[in-house]
Protein backbone atom coordinates (compact mmCIF):
# COMPACT_ATOMS: atom_id res chain seq x y z
CA UNK A 1 0.00 0.00 0.00
CA UNK A 2 1.83 3.15 -1.03
CA UNK A 3 0.66 6.53 0.45
CA UNK A 4 -0.10 9.24 -2.93
CA UNK A 5 0.13 12.72 -2.22
CA UNK A 6 -2.71 14.34 -5.22
CA UNK A 7 -0.81 18.27 -5.37
CA UNK A 8 -4.12 19.21 -7.34
CA UNK A 9 -7.98 20.52 -7.03
CA UNK A 10 -11.11 20.46 -8.49
CA UNK A 11 -11.98 17.66 -10.87
CA UNK A 12 -8.82 16.28 -11.59
CA UNK A 13 -8.05 15.52 -7.58
CA UNK A 14 -11.14 13.30 -7.44
CA UNK A 15 -10.40 11.89 -10.94
CA UNK A 16 -7.02 11.02 -9.46
CA UNK A 17 -7.97 10.01 -5.85
CA UNK A 18 -11.06 7.71 -7.62
CA UNK A 19 -8.01 5.61 -9.32
CA UNK A 20 -6.01 5.68 -6.54
CA UNK A 21 -8.46 4.63 -3.95
CA UNK A 22 -9.57 2.09 -6.58
CA UNK A 23 -6.32 0.15 -6.66
CA UNK A 24 -6.10 0.13 -2.51
CA UNK A 25 -3.49 2.61 -1.82
CA UNK A 26 -3.97 6.17 0.53
CA UNK A 27 -5.00 9.08 -1.28
CA UNK A 28 -4.15 12.36 0.53
CA UNK A 29 -5.28 15.08 -0.56
CA UNK A 30 -4.43 18.97 -0.25
CA UNK A 31 -6.55 21.98 0.94
CA UNK A 32 -5.85 25.70 0.86
CA UNK A 33 -6.58 28.73 2.86
CA UNK A 34 -8.36 29.84 -0.64
CA UNK A 35 -10.89 27.11 -1.22
CA UNK A 36 -11.22 25.49 2.86
CA UNK A 37 -14.27 23.42 1.34
CA UNK A 38 -12.63 21.72 -1.57
CA UNK A 39 -15.16 19.28 -2.07
CA UNK A 40 -12.00 16.91 -3.62
CA UNK A 41 -11.43 16.02 0.07
CA UNK A 42 -14.25 13.89 0.20
CA UNK A 43 -12.69 11.30 -2.07
CA UNK A 44 -9.48 11.50 -0.05
CA UNK A 45 -8.53 9.58 2.72
CA UNK A 46 -6.62 12.01 4.22
CA UNK A 47 -6.34 15.25 4.76
CA UNK A 48 -3.29 18.70 4.33
CA UNK A 49 -3.54 21.86 4.88
CA UNK A 50 -0.91 23.61 2.21
CA UNK A 51 -0.89 27.41 3.91
CA UNK A 52 -0.67 30.24 1.19
CA UNK A 53 -2.38 32.91 -0.03
CA UNK A 54 -2.68 32.34 -3.76
CA UNK A 55 -1.21 29.44 -6.04
CA UNK A 56 2.40 30.32 -6.39
CA UNK A 57 2.47 30.13 -2.55
CA UNK A 58 0.50 27.00 -2.24
CA UNK A 59 0.01 24.03 -5.51
CA UNK A 60 3.34 25.72 -7.55
CA UNK A 61 5.15 25.90 -4.14
CA UNK A 62 7.77 23.21 -4.76
CA UNK A 63 9.47 23.70 -1.54
CA UNK A 64 6.40 23.49 0.48
CA UNK A 65 5.34 20.67 -1.30
CA UNK A 66 8.46 18.64 -0.73
CA UNK A 67 8.19 19.65 2.93
CA UNK A 68 4.71 18.09 3.65
CA UNK A 69 6.17 14.91 1.23
CA UNK A 70 9.02 14.56 3.96
CA UNK A 71 6.30 15.32 7.02
CA UNK A 72 3.59 12.88 5.95
CA UNK A 73 5.79 9.89 4.25
CA UNK A 74 4.41 10.14 1.07
CA UNK A 75 5.74 7.45 -1.33
CA UNK A 76 4.18 8.71 -4.49
CA UNK A 77 2.87 11.96 -6.16
CA UNK A 78 0.48 12.69 -8.94
CA UNK A 79 0.02 16.28 -10.29
CA UNK A 80 -2.99 16.35 -12.13
CA UNK A 81 -2.85 19.02 -14.92
CA UNK A 82 -1.59 22.37 -14.91
CA UNK A 83 0.52 23.88 -11.91
CA UNK A 84 3.43 21.69 -11.44
CA UNK A 85 2.44 18.64 -13.88
CA UNK A 86 5.27 19.57 -16.47
CA UNK A 87 7.93 20.94 -14.74
CA UNK A 88 11.05 18.82 -14.57
CA UNK A 89 13.01 20.69 -12.20
CA UNK A 90 10.51 19.62 -9.93
CA UNK A 91 10.19 15.92 -10.63
CA UNK A 92 14.49 15.88 -10.19
CA UNK A 93 14.04 17.09 -6.68
CA UNK A 94 11.73 14.19 -6.26
CA UNK A 95 13.64 11.36 -8.01
CA UNK A 96 16.55 12.79 -5.47
CA UNK A 97 14.50 12.09 -2.25
CA UNK A 98 13.72 8.66 -4.26
CA UNK A 99 9.98 9.74 -4.43
CA UNK A 100 7.93 8.10 -7.28
CA UNK A 101 6.40 10.92 -9.62
CA UNK A 102 3.43 9.36 -11.72
CA UNK A 103 4.19 10.83 -15.15
CA UNK A 104 7.51 10.48 -16.85
CA UNK A 105 11.18 10.64 -16.61
CA UNK A 106 12.69 14.65 -15.99
CA UNK A 107 14.54 14.35 -18.94
CA UNK A 108 11.08 13.73 -21.35
CA UNK A 109 9.28 16.47 -19.64
CA UNK A 110 12.52 18.96 -20.18
CA UNK A 111 12.93 17.61 -24.21
CA UNK A 112 8.99 17.83 -24.73
CA UNK A 113 8.45 21.14 -22.18
CA UNK A 114 10.10 23.47 -25.04
CA UNK A 115 8.35 23.51 -28.44
CA UNK A 116 11.54 24.75 -30.24
CA UNK A 117 13.48 21.70 -28.80
CA UNK A 118 10.27 19.26 -29.23
CA UNK A 119 10.11 20.31 -32.42
CA UNK A 120 13.89 19.49 -33.45
CA UNK A 121 13.39 15.66 -31.28
CA UNK A 122 10.11 15.54 -33.77
CA UNK A 123 12.66 15.78 -37.10
CA UNK A 124 15.01 13.47 -35.10
CA UNK A 125 12.80 10.69 -35.28
CA UNK A 126 11.33 11.57 -38.52
CA UNK A 127 8.14 12.73 -37.60
CA UNK A 128 6.43 15.55 -40.22
CA UNK A 129 7.19 19.35 -38.31
CA UNK A 130 5.18 22.39 -39.72
CA UNK A 131 7.47 24.27 -42.13
CA UNK A 132 9.38 26.95 -40.36
CA UNK A 133 12.35 27.80 -38.17
CA UNK A 134 14.02 24.93 -36.58
CA UNK A 135 14.83 26.28 -33.13
CA UNK A 136 14.13 29.80 -32.06
CA UNK A 137 14.69 32.82 -33.71
CA UNK A 138 16.68 35.55 -32.31
CA UNK A 139 15.82 38.80 -34.18
CA UNK A 140 13.02 40.14 -36.64
CA UNK A 141 15.06 40.09 -39.20
CA UNK A 142 15.20 36.13 -39.08
CA UNK A 143 11.76 35.84 -38.33
CA UNK A 144 11.06 38.06 -41.59
CA UNK A 145 14.20 35.66 -44.23
CA UNK A 146 11.80 32.49 -42.85
CA UNK A 147 7.97 33.87 -43.79
CA UNK A 148 9.43 34.65 -46.98
CA UNK A 149 11.04 31.32 -47.49
CA UNK A 150 7.64 29.75 -46.40
CA UNK A 151 5.19 32.62 -47.11
CA UNK A 152 2.60 33.97 -45.37
CA UNK A 153 0.63 33.53 -42.64
CA UNK A 154 2.92 32.92 -40.44
CA UNK A 155 2.48 32.09 -36.38
CA UNK A 156 4.63 33.66 -34.07
CA UNK A 157 4.43 31.15 -31.46
CA UNK A 158 6.15 31.07 -27.84
CA UNK A 159 8.30 28.13 -27.22
CA UNK A 160 6.87 27.86 -23.63
CA UNK A 161 3.52 28.44 -24.21
CA UNK A 162 0.53 26.68 -23.16
CA UNK A 163 -3.10 26.93 -22.50
CA UNK A 164 -3.48 28.79 -26.28
CA UNK A 165 -1.58 31.59 -25.04
CA UNK A 166 1.64 33.22 -26.70
CA UNK A 167 0.53 32.66 -30.24
CA UNK A 168 0.05 35.82 -33.07
CA UNK A 169 -0.65 35.04 -36.45
CA UNK A 170 0.73 37.62 -38.70
CA UNK A 171 -0.69 37.91 -42.49
CA UNK A 172 2.13 40.45 -43.74
CA UNK A 173 5.46 41.09 -43.37
CA UNK A 174 4.44 44.44 -41.48
CA UNK A 175 2.07 42.49 -38.94
CA UNK A 176 5.46 40.50 -38.21
CA UNK A 177 7.74 43.55 -37.62
CA UNK A 178 4.66 44.87 -35.34
CA UNK A 179 3.91 41.79 -33.62
CA UNK A 180 7.25 40.62 -33.09
CA UNK A 181 9.09 42.40 -29.69
CA UNK A 182 5.28 42.47 -28.40
CA UNK A 183 4.47 38.17 -28.30
CA UNK A 184 8.33 38.19 -27.03
CA UNK A 185 7.25 41.01 -23.84
CA UNK A 186 4.02 38.63 -23.14
CA UNK A 187 6.15 35.60 -23.36
CA UNK A 188 8.34 36.57 -20.72
CA UNK A 189 5.79 38.01 -18.57
CA UNK A 190 3.44 34.71 -18.53
CA UNK A 191 6.15 32.21 -19.14
CA UNK A 192 9.56 33.73 -18.04
CA UNK A 193 11.04 32.61 -21.83
CA UNK A 194 10.51 35.70 -24.53
CA UNK A 195 11.93 32.19 -26.76
CA UNK A 196 9.83 32.38 -29.94
CA UNK A 197 9.48 30.04 -32.90
CA UNK A 198 7.93 31.22 -36.56
CA UNK A 199 5.94 28.55 -38.19
CA UNK A 200 3.47 28.53 -41.25
CA UNK A 201 0.17 29.23 -39.73
CA UNK A 202 -2.20 26.38 -40.97
CA UNK A 203 -5.56 27.65 -42.73
CA UNK A 204 -8.76 25.34 -41.92
CA UNK A 205 -6.72 22.75 -40.13
CA UNK A 206 -8.19 20.13 -37.42
CA UNK A 207 -6.27 19.78 -34.16
CA UNK A 208 -6.00 16.12 -33.89
CA UNK A 209 -4.26 14.02 -31.37
CA UNK A 210 -2.80 10.64 -29.98
CA UNK A 211 -3.13 9.04 -26.37
CA UNK A 212 0.31 7.39 -25.42
CA UNK A 213 0.98 5.31 -22.41
CA UNK A 214 4.36 4.28 -22.20
CA UNK A 215 5.61 1.42 -19.22
CA UNK A 216 9.23 1.46 -17.01
CA UNK A 217 10.32 -1.58 -19.21
CA UNK A 218 9.96 0.43 -22.77
CA UNK A 219 7.14 -0.79 -24.32
CA UNK A 220 4.63 2.43 -25.76
CA UNK A 221 1.16 1.83 -26.49
CA UNK A 222 -1.20 4.32 -28.18
CA UNK A 223 -5.04 4.25 -27.37
CA UNK A 224 -5.97 5.99 -30.46
CA UNK A 225 -7.02 9.52 -31.68
CA UNK A 226 -8.87 12.59 -30.21
CA UNK A 227 -10.11 15.29 -32.14
CA UNK A 228 -10.11 18.88 -30.86
CA UNK A 229 -11.18 21.27 -33.49
CA UNK A 230 -13.80 23.34 -31.45
CA UNK A 231 -11.76 26.12 -30.28
CA UNK A 232 -11.70 29.46 -29.17
CA UNK A 233 -8.65 31.54 -28.36
CA UNK A 234 -6.58 28.36 -29.34
CA UNK A 235 -8.31 26.80 -26.78
CA UNK A 236 -10.47 23.50 -26.51
CA UNK A 237 -14.15 23.79 -25.84
CA UNK A 238 -15.44 20.92 -27.51
CA UNK A 239 -13.67 17.13 -28.44
CA UNK A 240 -14.34 14.06 -29.66
CA UNK A 241 -13.24 10.22 -29.45
CA UNK A 242 -12.42 8.92 -32.69
CA UNK A 243 -11.88 11.82 -34.88
CA UNK A 244 -14.85 12.60 -37.35
CA UNK A 245 -12.34 13.84 -40.22
CA UNK A 246 -10.35 11.17 -40.03
CA UNK A 247 -13.53 9.06 -40.31
CA UNK A 248 -13.81 5.71 -41.66
CA UNK A 249 -9.60 6.38 -43.16
CA UNK A 250 -8.58 3.37 -41.43
CA UNK A 251 -4.46 3.93 -43.08
CA UNK A 252 -4.52 7.46 -41.27
CA UNK A 253 -5.76 6.83 -38.49
CA UNK A 254 -2.63 4.11 -38.37
CA UNK A 255 -0.52 6.36 -39.98
CA UNK A 256 -0.99 9.51 -37.24
CA UNK A 257 -0.78 6.73 -34.09
CA UNK A 258 2.21 5.01 -35.16
CA UNK A 259 3.79 8.56 -35.84
CA UNK A 260 2.76 9.26 -32.09
CA UNK A 261 4.38 5.94 -30.75
CA UNK A 262 7.73 6.99 -32.82
CA UNK A 263 8.24 10.67 -31.18
CA UNK A 264 7.33 8.67 -27.83
CA UNK A 265 9.83 6.18 -28.33
CA UNK A 266 12.69 8.98 -29.01
CA UNK A 267 12.21 10.26 -26.13
CA UNK A 268 11.89 7.09 -23.74
CA UNK A 269 8.08 7.90 -22.76
CA UNK A 270 7.27 6.56 -19.63
CA UNK A 271 3.84 7.03 -18.74
CA UNK A 272 -0.06 8.72 -20.20
CA UNK A 273 1.07 11.85 -22.69
CA UNK A 274 -0.52 13.22 -25.92
CA UNK A 275 1.14 13.80 -28.85
CA UNK A 276 -1.11 16.59 -30.63
CA UNK A 277 -1.11 17.22 -34.31
CA UNK A 278 -2.07 20.05 -36.79
CA UNK A 279 -4.00 18.19 -39.57
CA UNK A 280 -4.44 19.95 -42.86
CA UNK A 281 -7.22 20.01 -45.25
CA UNK A 282 -5.38 17.56 -47.59
CA UNK A 283 -4.90 15.02 -44.84
CA UNK A 284 -0.79 15.69 -44.06
CA UNK A 285 -0.34 15.99 -40.70
CA UNK A 286 2.04 17.74 -38.58
CA UNK A 287 3.49 17.28 -35.01
CA UNK A 288 2.24 20.36 -32.48
CA UNK A 289 3.73 19.17 -29.00
CA UNK A 290 3.95 16.93 -26.51
CA UNK A 291 1.83 17.21 -23.33
CA UNK A 292 3.39 15.56 -20.76
CA UNK A 293 0.95 14.92 -18.36
CA UNK A 294 -3.09 13.89 -18.29
CA UNK A 295 -5.16 15.64 -20.30
CA UNK A 296 -8.47 17.65 -19.83
CA UNK A 297 -10.04 15.52 -22.58
CA UNK A 298 -8.86 11.73 -21.26
CA UNK A 299 -12.18 10.54 -20.39
CA UNK A 300 -13.27 10.41 -24.12
CA UNK A 301 -10.24 8.21 -24.60
CA UNK A 302 -11.39 6.15 -21.84
CA UNK A 303 -15.06 6.22 -23.00
CA UNK A 304 -14.21 4.49 -26.55
CA UNK A 305 -11.61 2.04 -25.21
CA UNK A 306 -12.57 0.70 -22.10
CA UNK A 307 -8.93 1.48 -20.87
CA UNK A 308 -8.56 3.52 -17.50
CA UNK A 309 -6.22 5.83 -17.86
CA UNK A 310 -5.67 7.33 -14.03
CA UNK A 311 -5.49 3.47 -13.44
CA UNK A 312 -2.86 2.22 -15.34
CA UNK A 313 -0.99 5.71 -15.43
CA UNK A 314 -0.66 4.26 -11.71
CA UNK A 315 0.24 1.14 -11.96
CA UNK A 316 3.02 2.28 -14.56
CA UNK A 317 4.58 4.96 -12.13
CA UNK A 318 4.78 1.62 -9.19
CA UNK A 319 5.90 -0.68 -11.84
CA UNK A 320 3.02 -2.88 -11.51
CA UNK A 321 1.31 -4.86 -14.48
CA UNK A 322 -1.11 -2.88 -16.52
CA UNK A 323 -4.32 -3.89 -17.79
CA UNK A 324 -2.94 -5.22 -21.30
CA UNK A 325 -0.49 -6.96 -23.23
CA UNK A 326 0.05 -5.99 -26.10
CA UNK A 327 -1.20 -3.37 -28.42
CA UNK A 328 -4.04 -5.52 -30.20
CA UNK A 329 -5.77 -5.45 -26.69
CA UNK A 330 -6.78 -2.17 -27.14
CA UNK A 331 -9.61 -0.92 -29.22
CA UNK A 332 -12.76 1.02 -30.44
CA UNK A 333 -15.55 1.00 -29.74
CA UNK A 334 -18.60 3.46 -30.27
CA UNK A 335 -18.37 6.80 -29.95
CA UNK A 336 -17.78 9.53 -27.43
CA UNK A 337 -17.68 13.68 -26.83
CA UNK A 338 -17.05 15.77 -23.69
CA UNK A 339 -18.28 19.36 -23.68
CA UNK A 340 -16.12 21.49 -21.60
CA UNK A 341 -18.29 23.06 -19.13
CA UNK A 342 -16.60 26.87 -18.10
CA UNK A 343 -17.72 29.63 -16.24
CA UNK A 344 -17.97 31.81 -18.78
CA UNK A 345 -20.40 33.82 -20.91
CA UNK A 346 -21.58 32.01 -23.44
CA UNK A 347 -21.94 34.98 -25.75
CA UNK A 348 -18.37 36.73 -25.24
CA UNK A 349 -16.56 33.32 -24.15
CA UNK A 350 -15.18 35.46 -21.43
CA UNK A 351 -14.54 34.26 -17.96
CA UNK A 352 -17.26 35.11 -15.89
CA UNK A 353 -16.83 33.74 -11.67
CA UNK A 354 -18.90 33.99 -9.18
CA UNK A 355 -21.32 31.83 -6.50
CA UNK A 356 -23.23 28.52 -7.70
CA UNK A 357 -26.41 29.39 -5.74
CA UNK A 358 -27.81 26.05 -7.24
CA UNK A 359 -27.06 22.89 -9.27
CA UNK A 360 -28.89 20.19 -9.87
CA UNK A 361 -28.47 16.95 -12.93
CA UNK A 362 -30.96 14.95 -14.35
CA UNK A 363 -29.17 12.73 -17.13
CA UNK A 364 -29.88 10.01 -19.61
CA UNK A 365 -28.12 6.55 -18.91
CA UNK A 366 -24.99 6.51 -19.12
CA UNK A 367 -23.15 10.24 -18.38
CA UNK A 368 -20.39 10.88 -16.84
CA UNK A 369 -19.93 14.19 -15.25
CA UNK A 370 -16.06 14.75 -14.23
CA UNK A 371 -16.74 17.93 -11.66
CA UNK A 372 -15.69 19.47 -8.15
CA UNK A 373 -19.13 21.68 -7.92
CA UNK A 374 -21.65 22.69 -5.26
CA UNK A 375 -23.89 24.49 -4.02
CA UNK A 376 -22.87 27.94 -2.16
CA UNK A 377 -19.63 27.48 -3.89
CA UNK A 378 -17.29 30.61 -4.97
CA UNK A 379 -16.26 30.35 -8.36
CA UNK A 380 -12.79 32.49 -8.05
CA UNK A 381 -10.45 34.51 -10.74
CA UNK A 382 -7.45 32.32 -8.91
CA UNK A 383 -7.84 29.04 -11.25
CA UNK A 384 -8.96 27.92 -14.68
CA UNK A 385 -12.42 29.10 -15.58
CA UNK A 386 -13.09 24.90 -16.59
CA UNK A 387 -15.45 23.83 -13.65
CA UNK A 388 -16.54 20.21 -15.52
CA UNK A 389 -16.40 17.51 -17.95
CA UNK A 390 -19.96 16.24 -18.99
CA UNK A 391 -18.85 13.33 -21.20
CA UNK A 392 -21.65 11.22 -23.54
CA UNK A 393 -20.83 7.93 -24.99
CA UNK A 394 -23.18 6.58 -27.69
CA UNK A 395 -22.78 3.77 -30.44
CA UNK A 396 -21.99 5.95 -32.95
CA UNK A 397 -22.00 9.73 -33.25
CA UNK A 398 -25.46 10.51 -34.07
CA UNK A 399 -26.28 8.21 -30.92
CA UNK A 400 -23.54 9.96 -29.10
CA UNK A 401 -25.12 13.61 -29.76
CA UNK A 402 -28.12 12.77 -29.39
CA UNK A 403 -27.02 11.95 -25.60
CA UNK A 404 -25.20 15.10 -25.11
CA UNK A 405 -28.16 17.44 -26.34
CA UNK A 406 -30.07 15.36 -23.57
CA UNK A 407 -27.52 15.49 -21.02
CA UNK A 408 -26.89 19.20 -21.63
CA UNK A 409 -30.78 20.10 -21.39
CA UNK A 410 -30.33 17.85 -17.70
CA UNK A 411 -27.42 20.12 -16.28
CA UNK A 412 -28.65 22.92 -14.33
CA UNK A 413 -26.48 25.32 -12.69
CA UNK A 414 -27.91 28.08 -11.18
CA UNK A 415 -26.30 31.82 -9.89
CA UNK A 416 -23.16 31.56 -12.27
CA UNK A 417 -22.36 32.39 -15.85
CA UNK A 418 -21.73 29.56 -17.63
CA UNK A 419 -21.43 28.14 -21.34
CA UNK A 420 -24.03 25.60 -21.47
CA UNK A 421 -26.06 27.35 -23.70
CA UNK A 422 -23.29 27.80 -26.42
CA UNK A 423 -22.47 24.00 -26.17
CA UNK A 424 -26.64 23.37 -26.75
CA UNK A 425 -26.59 25.78 -29.57
CA UNK A 426 -23.13 24.05 -31.20
CA UNK A 427 -24.60 20.73 -30.49
CA UNK A 428 -27.58 21.34 -32.69
CA UNK A 429 -25.65 23.67 -35.27
CA UNK A 430 -25.35 21.71 -38.95
CA UNK A 431 -22.01 22.39 -39.83
CA UNK A 432 -20.65 20.21 -36.32
CA UNK A 433 -23.87 17.84 -36.47
CA UNK A 434 -22.28 16.32 -40.37
CA UNK A 435 -19.08 16.18 -38.42
CA UNK A 436 -17.12 18.61 -40.97
CA UNK A 437 -15.31 21.66 -38.69
CA UNK A 438 -11.74 22.73 -38.42
CA UNK A 439 -10.49 25.00 -35.24
CA UNK A 440 -11.63 28.08 -37.59
CA UNK A 441 -15.44 26.83 -36.35
CA UNK A 442 -15.99 29.07 -33.47
CA UNK A 443 -14.88 32.58 -35.60
CA UNK A 444 -16.51 31.10 -38.97
CA UNK A 445 -19.97 29.44 -38.22
CA UNK A 446 -20.53 31.94 -35.08
CA UNK A 447 -22.80 29.78 -32.63
CA UNK A 448 -22.67 32.46 -30.15
CA UNK A 449 -24.19 35.66 -32.41
CA UNK A 450 -27.57 33.36 -32.46
CA UNK A 451 -27.63 33.20 -28.55
CA UNK A 452 -26.17 36.85 -28.26
CA UNK A 453 -29.76 37.57 -30.91
CA UNK A 454 -32.33 35.38 -28.22
CA UNK A 455 -30.78 37.48 -25.23
CA UNK A 456 -31.82 40.64 -27.08
CA UNK A 457 -34.86 38.98 -27.91
CA UNK A 458 -35.93 38.10 -24.78
CA UNK A 459 -35.10 41.47 -23.23
CA UNK A 460 -37.18 43.22 -25.66
CA UNK A 461 -40.20 40.72 -24.98
CA UNK A 462 -39.30 41.31 -21.06
CA UNK A 463 -39.44 44.85 -21.82
CA UNK A 464 -43.00 44.85 -23.35
CA UNK A 465 -44.07 42.51 -20.49
CA UNK A 466 -43.01 44.85 -17.77
CA UNK A 467 -44.45 47.84 -19.89
CA UNK A 468 -47.81 46.66 -20.86
CA UNK A 469 -48.28 45.05 -17.97
CA UNK A 470 -48.74 41.33 -18.82
P1 LIG B 1 -0.67 25.14 -26.48
O1 LIG B 1 0.61 24.69 -25.86
O2 LIG B 1 -1.08 26.48 -26.05
O3 LIG B 1 -1.73 24.09 -26.39
P2 LIG B 1 -0.39 24.36 -29.30
O4 LIG B 1 0.89 24.45 -30.04
O5 LIG B 1 -0.83 23.02 -28.87
O6 LIG B 1 -0.29 25.33 -28.03
O7 LIG B 1 -1.52 25.04 -30.18
C1 LIG B 1 -2.82 25.29 -29.69
C2 LIG B 1 -3.77 25.54 -30.85
O8 LIG B 1 -3.33 26.66 -31.64
C3 LIG B 1 -3.88 24.41 -31.85
O9 LIG B 1 -4.79 23.44 -31.45
C4 LIG B 1 -4.32 25.14 -33.11
O10 LIG B 1 -5.69 25.41 -33.09
C5 LIG B 1 -3.57 26.44 -33.02
N1 LIG B 1 -2.28 26.38 -33.76
C6 LIG B 1 -1.06 26.14 -33.24
N2 LIG B 1 -0.11 26.16 -34.21
C7 LIG B 1 -0.74 26.40 -35.37
C8 LIG B 1 -0.33 26.55 -36.74
N3 LIG B 1 0.96 26.48 -37.09
N4 LIG B 1 -1.28 26.79 -37.68
C9 LIG B 1 -2.58 26.90 -37.33
N5 LIG B 1 -3.02 26.79 -36.08
C10 LIG B 1 -2.14 26.54 -35.09
P1 LIG C 1 -5.29 20.06 -22.38
O1 LIG C 1 -3.99 20.38 -23.08
O2 LIG C 1 -5.20 19.11 -21.24
O3 LIG C 1 -6.33 19.71 -23.33
P2 LIG C 1 -5.31 22.82 -21.70
O4 LIG C 1 -4.35 23.10 -22.79
O5 LIG C 1 -6.53 23.65 -21.59
O6 LIG C 1 -5.81 21.35 -21.70
O7 LIG C 1 -4.46 22.90 -20.36
C1 LIG C 1 -4.78 22.16 -19.19
C2 LIG C 1 -4.59 22.98 -17.98
O8 LIG C 1 -3.27 23.39 -17.81
C3 LIG C 1 -5.41 24.23 -17.99
O9 LIG C 1 -5.83 24.45 -16.66
C4 LIG C 1 -4.42 25.29 -18.46
O10 LIG C 1 -4.77 26.56 -17.98
C5 LIG C 1 -3.15 24.79 -17.84
N1 LIG C 1 -1.93 25.06 -18.60
C6 LIG C 1 -1.45 24.35 -19.64
N2 LIG C 1 -0.26 24.82 -20.04
C7 LIG C 1 0.02 25.87 -19.25
C8 LIG C 1 1.12 26.80 -19.15
N3 LIG C 1 2.20 26.72 -19.92
N4 LIG C 1 1.04 27.75 -18.23
C9 LIG C 1 0.00 27.84 -17.40
N5 LIG C 1 -1.06 26.98 -17.42
C10 LIG C 1 -1.05 26.02 -18.33
MG1 LIG D 1 -1.63 22.15 -27.14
Amino acid sequence: MKKILIINRGEIAIRVAKAINELGHISVGLWTDNEPEAAHLEYCQQWVHLPGKNNTETYLNQEKILEIIEQYNVDAVHPGYGFLAENGEFVEKLEKKKVIFIGPNAKAIELMGDKAVSKKMAEKAGVPTIPGSVGEVDSVKEAKDIAKKIGYPVLLKAVAGGGGKGMRACFSEDELEKNFEAVKREALSSFSNDGLLVEKYILNPHHIEVQVLGDKQGNIYHLYERECSVQRRHQKIIEEAPSPFIGDDQALRKAICETAIKLAREVNYDSAGTVEFIMDEDRSFYFLEMNTRIQVEHPITEEVTGVDLLVNMIKVALNEPIDFQKQDDISLHGHAIECRICAEDPVTMLPAPGKISGISFTFPQGIRFDHCLYAGQEITPSFDPMIGKLVAKGLHRSACLSKMRSALKGLKIEGLKNNIPLHQKILSEKQFVSGIYSTKYIEEVKPQESLENENIFDKVVNIIAGEVNL
